[in-house]
């Protein structure tokens, strides 16, 4: 097999800095992509905790004006990662996140960081280092949607591009007073070009200009290209519905391995399930839940908004607390929403705990301890939680949508029948549908027998990256063989 190499561009990667399942992403896709050979370097800000961790770095390329101020291109490999870094002091070098000030307003320079990204990204995509001639740049969201609008405009040596949708809902949309600042030249604010909506659309831009798209699960790819999902851009990715493809994420299982957890009290694994015992007893301690709850322990890890259907949640509480269960939340997110599970706490101590924050800790002890995960998204391209669960032996109660359609088998009575469910899954999502499913989720586990039958199906399901990262390896392949 011929080797690929592929420049990925991307504004979060874990470990060094992650808001969401985007950095899941990118951070593993690497080391599962080289299995594939298939070689891939990261292009990455440079935050303080990117920077934090670039002990060798070295500088490969100098910018001393670049959108707005002096810069370097940065090479560097910390673990298994091969990264270059934009070191901008005057865009990167801020308390915060990659997308809020402290204050929780995005970043009013929001255009400028990540373009500024995404022209580095198209220059070395392009050619820009000497020995360093991609196959491929993979954009990874909106970020990087301008991307693919640069190469197409710069002309000249083109790698293939692909933009990988990780969520359709954040598209970067920005002034039209922009364009020059951005650098791009006026005939790219047509209809055909960067325009959108009367501004400019970054991953609409990504969407128009990339030789493919992929997106994060085949339910998803159907549905972006719907008027309904499809968040306004619809109808180009109808338009392109061809060159659309859905490609499930996996989960990194040297982080996320119940058998070797070093965030868990206890390991476990299908034939020893005694740990598992033991995270809920230290769950129900951390999270100050009454140690004799009769019922199960459903979970929650997850940004807490109305995407992600926690108001649906939030309604469907009397009903968990009448099936006798308990309920665990760990998240931030819309005000509303959290002060709604504060409030429940605080009317239900004992039943209901909520821990407001981001924890890596306290997020693997929800896995290795809940009995049931709750994800009631309205819209989920991937997810990332419940594929977590189930390798740990929680059983996902989740809405029938995106990649929670593709990665959850509901335990009806047909599944149960065949010995083939993983999870419960409920449609559409309503408050009423998914109180049924509590209440599906409650009867099962009475029912221990067919409980550890789900458990064991979800820790037995193949859900690491080997058949993701060959699926991408595929499609990389059939790129370069195309343009060449
Ligand atoms: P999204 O990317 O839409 O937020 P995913 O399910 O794809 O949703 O990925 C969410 C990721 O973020 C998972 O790795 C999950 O464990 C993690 N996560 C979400 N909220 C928290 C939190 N409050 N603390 C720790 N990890 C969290």
């Amino acid at each position: 097999m011929s080797d690929v190499t592929v420049l990925a561009v991307a504004s979060e990667i874990y470990p060094l800095i992650k808001t969401g399942g985007l950095a899941d992403v990118v951070g593993a896709l690497p080391a599962a992509l080289a299995a594939e050979d298939v070689t891939v370097r990261t292009l990455v800000p440079g935050y303080p905790s990117v920077m934090a961790e670039l002990a060798g770095a070295e500088q490969v390329y100098g910018l001393p004006h670049f959108f707005g101020g002096p810069a370097r291109l940065l090479s560097a490999r910390t673990g298994e990662l091969d990264l270059f870094v934009l070191e901008a002091p005057h865009l990167y070098h801020r308390e915060g996140n990659p997308y809020t000030a402290p204050n929780g307003e995005p970043w009013p320079d929001s255009a400028l960081r990540f373009a500024a990204l995404a022209r580095l990204g198209a220059s070395l995509g392009a050619g820009l280092l000497p020995g360093f001639a991609p196959d491929i740049v993979q954009a990874h969201d909106w970020q990087t949607g301008l991307v693919p609008a640069y190469l197409h405009y710069d002309g000249g040596r083109r790698p293939a591009s692909v933009m990988t949708v990780h969520n359709l809902a954040f598209q970067g949309q920005f002034s039209a007073a922009l364009l020059p600042a951005l650098g791009l030249p006026d005939a790219a604010f047509t209809i055909d070009g960067v325009e959108y909506y009367g501004g400019i659309g970054f991953l609409k831009a990504g969407l128009q200009f990339a030789d493919r798209i992929t997106t994060v699960s085949p339910t998803y790819a159907a549905e972006i290209c719907t008027e309904e999902a499809g968040m306004g851009l619809g109808g180009l990715l109808r338009a392109r519905s061809a060159v659309v493809t859905g490609i499930l994420n996996g989960i990194d299982t040297a982080v996320w391995n119940p058998g070797n957890d070093s965030f868990l009290p206890a390991s476990f694994s299908l034939r020893r399930m005694a740990g598992r015992r033991r995270n809920l007893e230290e769950l129900r301690a951390a999270f100050r839940l009454a140690p004799d709850g009769a019922g199960p322990l459903f979970g929650v890890v997850s940004r807490l908004t109305w995407q992600k259907g926690f108001d649906l949640l939030l309604g469907a509480l009397p009903t968990l607390l009448s099936e006798g269960a308990q309920l665990a939340v760990l998240g931030t997110g819309e005000p509303g929403i959290e002060a709604g599970f504060r409030a429940a706490m605080a009317s239900h101590p004992g039943r209901i705990a909520c821990h407001v924050g981001y924890d890596e800790t306290r997020a693997h002890l929800l896995q290795g301890g809940t009995d049931a995960l709750l994800v009631p998204s309205r819209v989920e391209p991937c997810g990332l939680t419940q594929l977590y669960a189930q390798h740990y032996g929680s059983i996902p109660v989740v809405a029938r949508v995106g990649g929670l359609a593709d990665t959850v088998i509901d335990a009806n009575p047909m599944a149960l029948a065949m010995g083939a469910g993983t999870g419960i899954q409920f449609a559409p999502g309503s408050i009423g549908m998914l109180e049924s499913a509590i209440r599906r989720t409650c009867s099962l586990f009475r029912d221990q027998k067919s409980w550890r039958r789900l458990q064991s199906n979800g820790m037995a399901l193949e859900v690491g990256w080997r058949g993701p990262a060959r699926r991408y390896a595929a499609l990389f392949r059939e790129l370069v063989s195309r343009s060449t």
